[in-house]
């Protein structure tokens, strides 16, 4: 009988635990015998293992966060971190692991794979900044939870006619700022992938403040800058009482939006196809709503970038 281990690390993002709850559901309905592994590589380091049976993915699909936990381990970096943990998984006579994490986690999968462990990832980040695929887990929930935001400040900067300055997660890519802005109909998208031009964004602020404006929106990804340095140069800059405002963990949370819980229940059933079918050493992905996959080292070869016809869209609507 296979037996098959599931872990989060790195960040985590909504839509884990129905990503886990998919790869177990799918594994048992297989026959498979199906472990988890708490706190992610640490866990696996430390021997941290439970029995997952169905009842104990029950009630997960629709809670943020992983139940599993997640961590971030510099020891699992080192041959002696990784040495112990194949010492436990070859003790358990576990031969597959799948890691649902981000792109530093892929690197520790892939690690594992070339001393002989069958790996497996799936996207679990809410930065949308893994190459190949179209979303990654977690994604889509933020983009609402930043829109909602949004909205919420809106409304206060039109009673005082302000401009706001919201600062978003996405690390070094800024797909977040990008859908979360055009979803928001912002004023202004300041992303680390195109440089921004300060002069004319506060400009353009002010210009439609004297059309009649009560408020102003800019969004700006954390890879461009941060909200208070941006806001205080818009203010020198256009006279306009400017706040900032960093959404921070908030991003984190939440309930897993129904694209979320779909595309991580596909993905969940997919890489169980994939072991049986025994196609090793790839990362899943959603591309055109299909679900693919990839090599690690295809994904590590490829650069990630900006979705340009999206970009143009917001140019050409604001
Ligand atoms: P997020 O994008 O949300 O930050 P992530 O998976 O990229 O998630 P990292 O902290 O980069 O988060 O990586 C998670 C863990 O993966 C690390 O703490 C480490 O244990 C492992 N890891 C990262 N890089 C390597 C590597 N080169 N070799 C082995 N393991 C690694």
């Amino acid at each position: 009988m296979k037996k098959i281990a599931v872990l989060t690390s790195g960040g985590d993002s909504q839509g884990m635990n129905s990503a886990i709850r998919a790869v177990v559901r799918t594994g048992l309905s297989n026959g498979f015998e199906m472990f988890g592994v708490r706190k992610g590589f640490k866990g696996l380091m430390n021997n941290d293992f439970i029995k997952l049976g169905s009842k104990e993915v029950s009630d997960i699909l629709y809670r943020g966060g992983t139940f599993l936990q997640s961590a971030r381990s510099e020891a699992f970096k080192t041959p002696e971190g990784q040495a112990k943990a194949i010492e436990h998984l070859k003790n358990k006579g576990i031969d597959y692991v799948v890691v649902i994490g981000g792109d530093g986690s892929y690197r520790g999968a892939q690690a594992l794979q070339r001393q002989g462990i069958k790996t497996y990832g799936l996207p679990g980040t809410i930065d949308n900044d893994i190459p190949l695929t179209d979303y990654t887990i977690g994604f889509d929930t933020t983009l609402n939870v930043v829109t909602d935001a949004i909205g919420n400040l809106r409304d206060t900067m039109s009673s005082h006619e302000r401009v706001s300055v919201i600062e978003a997660m996405g690390r070094n890519c800024g797909d977040i700022a990008l859908q979360a802005g055009i979803a928001s109909g912002v004023d202004a998208i300041i992303i680390p992938e195109v440089k921004a031009d300060i002069n004319k964004i506060a400009a353009d602020l002010k210009a439609g403040f004297e059309r009649g404006k009560s408020h102003s929106m800019v969004i700006v990804a954390e890879g461009a800058g941060k909200a208070e340095d941006i806001a205080k140069e818009i203010k020198t800059l256009s006279g306009l009482d400017t706040r900032p405002t960093v959404l921070g963990h908030i991003q984190r949370g939440g309930t897993p939006s129904v694209f979320d819980r779909v595309f991580t229940s596909r993905m969940g059933h997919e890489v169980i196809d994939l072991i049986k079918q025994d196609i090793v050493g790839v990362a899943l992905g959603i591309e055109s709503n299909k679900i693919t996959y990839h090599t690690f080292d295809e994904i590590f070869a490829t650069e990630n970038k900006i979705n340009d016809h999206l970009y143009q869209v917001f140019q050409d609507l604001i």
